[in-house]
This record gives structure tokens, C-alpha cells and sequence, in this order.
């Protein structure tokens, strides 16, 4: 056996940081046999898919120019469809990001006087420039469309009497966030995102129950459109992509609003018939195929973050031993300083770019200063390892992704070493 700590200090890793880590990761065995158990699982789940459709190497081929016919893009939306058991799916290089699917869902389904109800608080950042809470041209109110907030409640989860009660005759659209984004909250189980939807389809049957399942995929057993959803969106430059496509966004559920969001994607008349895929299909179908066991990486990354960080004094969100409902991991660094070191160690973990250092900048669709530490294979990718914050009190960093675990378990390593190597940065505990 080769040395491990002398390779670790030959990669920056002191040796008083690599054994505080290592200590906290013993207490992790049950956790991380749990989250390969759900690993197993939707990989069969996705594997039996895959032998539904009969997934063949035609279907990797290269369609160009209109893309009228591709046998490969429409078994790729019959298997994301059998996944997450729903009528039908959207899934489409021409999706560019998360945004851009719940972009084309919402404006795909509501019509002029339509309200949609946001039943988690204020929504995604980027959300919140779609919809004209954060006035952005082209916006939802422009169309005559109209959205209501229902704030959490004092125990920050969603609060479903007040949901029920902001329903009216204009609601057209509840919209759940399962991820908990830029906000300090629990991201939702699948089972209470079920709640939800049960709740405000006895006040509303015919209410359409739209859930943002970014950063969600893969990591329980069940999904949003297990529980009622009528609509689920994804990005696959997160989970569902597996790390290898390199561009996409999916849109799954009930036949007739995936009809609405296609025709709004391309052109009325249009609607799913076209769209070349360029070649990029068989990441998509690859990508698909990893996801669950690179979701269990992200998964484990974040539950070890969780452990490393609380055992430093800091305040963690989730637990390490909490349920997972996504691959986020919130930590509280309390200080600007340390969110700059936290993410100067996460990049320089990087398989890219390892060699730059990330600085804050005002990025299109946030309304305060962000910083992002990635270095990704594909630009911007959060299924691989990155963290992000917005520069304003309380200094939380959110942190997630990691295609491997060994990778994961290093960019944690290499983040708290450059807080311990920076002067400025003051840790609540001495590692001991
Ligand atoms: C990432 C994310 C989005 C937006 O996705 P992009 O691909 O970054 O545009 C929306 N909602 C949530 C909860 C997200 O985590």
C-alpha cells in the first residue's frame, strides 16, 4: 500500500486536517449504505426503462437541420416518461438550462388572467426574474399573468392551511419547490411535496401541480410525479444528466401540458415532431443510465460535508444523519472570508481549472453578488462537485455535486484546509 497521507500532502492536505476528516466519516457507514441502497434501486429502475424501450445503438445516431425524424430523441422521452411514470416528456438539447424548462412550462401552460401560486416561499432565483417578482423584460405580468407567494411557516416548512386558503377562481398553477435553492429551509421529501398536492387538489381538483424537481432526481425512491405531480422539471446539467449530458432540461408529465410546453419550445403546429439532437443523444441516454450512483456520489459528499462542518461547530442543513430530499448541502460559514476560502478549496480540488481562483460577480438572473466554485467538464455543471453563495449575511455556502466519491471526499478536505491556511478566516473550533 502505497502511502495516503504523504499523496494527500503532495496535494495540499495537511496532516491534522486529513485525520479530523477521516474521524467524522467513520460514524457515516449506515448513511452511506443506505443511499446505495436507493442507488441500486432507481438504477434498476432506470435500467428496466431502458429494456422497455429497447434502447439500441441507432438510436445514438446524429440528426441534423429540422430532426423530423429521430427515433433516438423520441425513445429517450418514452424512457424518461416510464422513469418518472408519467404520460409523456420533453427532453431536448434545445432545453439550454433548469431555468429554460420551468421558463417553457410555465409560459407553455398558463394563458392572460391565469395566476400561479408558488406554495414554497419566494421561488429559484432565476425563477423569480420568469414570473416578474424581480422585474426581468419579458416576464410572466407582461402577459397578464399574475402569482401569489405563500411565505413558509415559523417552522419554515410549507404551510399547507395558508396554501389551501390563497387558492382562487384565477389559480391555474401551484408550483412546488422540492430543492430549497438560496434559502435556509428543509428541501422537500417527495412524500410531503405528496401532501401538498393532496391538499390543494381537494380545495381545486383540476388545479395543475407543477413541481421544480431540480437537484431532486434520484435521491429517494419515488418522484414528485409518484405522489400526483402533473408536471415535473428538471435540468440535466444536475442529477438527471449524470455528469455527461452536456446540455438539456426535461419536462415530464400529463400528455396535454407536455403538448402545450413543446409548441411553446419550438412553434404551434411544430410541438415535438422537431428538433435535431446534433449528436448529443447518447450522452443524454449514458448520463441517464450513471445518474442514480452519481447522484449517491453527490449524496455522500454532501452527508460528509454535513459531518466534517457541524463537527467544526458550524451550523449544517441538512444533518448528516437527516433524510435527504436532494444533493445540496447548506453550511452557515458566518463570514465573507470564509465563504471565499471554502470556495477557493472546492476549485482547487477541480479535475478543470484547479489552477483559478473564483471571485464574486453579479451574474445574470441573482440579485446580489455571486460566487461560484466549479470546475467543471461541462461549464456550469452542479451534478459535478461546486458551491455557490450569494455574498450577504449570514455567509451561507451551498455546496453540492461530486461525480465520484473520492472526489467529493477530497473537495471537502481541500475546502477546509484553505479555511485552516487562511488568516482571515476564523474556525468556530480548533481541529483537533
Ligand atoms: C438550479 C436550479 C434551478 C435553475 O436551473 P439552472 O439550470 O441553473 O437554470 C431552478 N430551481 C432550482 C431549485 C435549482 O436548484
Amino acid at each position: 500500500m502505497t502511502d495516503k497521507a504523504q499523496l494527500l500532502g503532495q496535494m495540499g492536505i495537511s496532516p491534522e486536517v486529513a485525520s479530523f476528516c477521516e474521524k467524522q466519516e467513520k460514524g457515516l457507514r449506515d448513511k452511506f449504505d443506505e443511499l446505495d441502497r436507493i442507488a441500486e434501486y432507481n438504477s434498476w429502475k432506470v435500467l428496466d426503462a431502458f429494456h422497455k424501450e429497447q434502447v439500441q445503438e441507432m438510436h445514438f445516431d446524429c440528426t441534423s437541420g429540422y430532426g423530423y425524424t429521430d427515433p433516438g430523441r423520441d425513445t429517450l422521452e418514452k424512457v424518461y416518461a416510464d422513469i418518472f411514470h408519467t404520460e409523456d416528456a420533453l427532453v431536448r438539447p434545445q432545453i439550454i438550462s433548469g431555468t429554460h424548462a420551468l421558463a417553457t412550462t410555465v409560459f407553455g401552460i398558463l394563458r392572460p388572467g391565469d395566476e400561479i401560486l408558488f406554495a414554497c416561499g419566494t421561488p429559484y432565483d432565476t425563477m423569480q426574474g420568469v414570473v416578474g417578482i424581480r422585474n426581468e423584460v419579458g416576464n410572466l405580468t407582461e402577459f397578464g399573468i399574475t402569482y401569489k407567494i405563500v411565505p413558509l411557516n415559523d417552522r419554515n416548512l410549507p404551510d399547507i392551511p395558508a396554501i389551501t386558503a390563497a387558492i382562487g377562481p384565477k389559480t391555474k398553477v401551484v408550483e412546488i419547490q422540492r430543492s430549497k435553492g438560496y434559502e435556509y429551509r428543509h428541501s422537500l421529501s417527495v412524500k410531503e411535496i405528496g401532501d401538498i398536492i393532496k391538499a390543494v387538489k381537494e380545495v381545486k381538483p383540476d388545479v395543475i401541480a407543477m413541481v421544480d424537481n431540480c437537484y431532486g432526481e434520484f435521491t429517494q425512491t419515488i418522484e414528485p410525479t409518484d405522489v400526483g405531480a402533473d408536471i415535473a422539471v428538471g435540468s440535466l446539467i444536475k442529477n438527471a444528466g449524470g455528469g455527461l449530458a452536456p446540455i438539456g432540461g426535461y419536462i415530464v408529465g400529463r400528455k396535454d401540458l407536455i403538448e402545450l410546453c413543446a409548441v411553446h419550445l419550438t412553434a404551434p403546429g411544430l410541438g415535438k415532431e422537431a428538433g435535431a439532437t446534433l449528436g448529443v443523444t447518447k450522452a443524454m441516454f449514458q448520463g441517464l443510465f450513471y445518474s442514480p450512483t452519481v447522484t449517491a456520489a453527490a449524496m455522500k459528499t454532501a452527508v460528509y460535508a454535513a459531518a466534517v462542518f457541524s463537527a467544526l461547530g458550524y451550523d449544517v442543513l441538512p444533518k448528516a444523519d437527516e433524510e435527504r430530499c436532494d444533493i445540496v448541502e447548506a453550511i452557515t460559514l458566518n463570514q465573507s472570508e470564509a465563504i471565499l476560502s471554502f470556495c477557493k478549496g472546492v476549485q482547487a480540488a477541480a479535475p478543470v481549472d484547479s489552477h483559478v481562483t473564483p471571485v464574486p460577480w453579479d451574474m445574470p438572473g441573482y440579485g446580489v453578488p455571486i460566487i461560484m466554485a466549479a470546475g467543471s467538464f461541462n461549464s456550469g455543471a452542479s451534478i459535478e462537485l461546486s458551491a455557490d453563495a450569494p455574498i450577504q449575511p449570514p455567509y451561507i455556502v451551498y455546496f453540492q455535486g461530486g461525480l465520484t466519491w473520492p472526489h467529493g471526499k477530497y473537495g471537502v478536505m481541500r475546502a477546509l484546509q484553505e479555511m485552516v491556511n487562511d488568516p482571515k478566516t476564523k474556525l468556530p473550533k480548533e481541529i483537533c
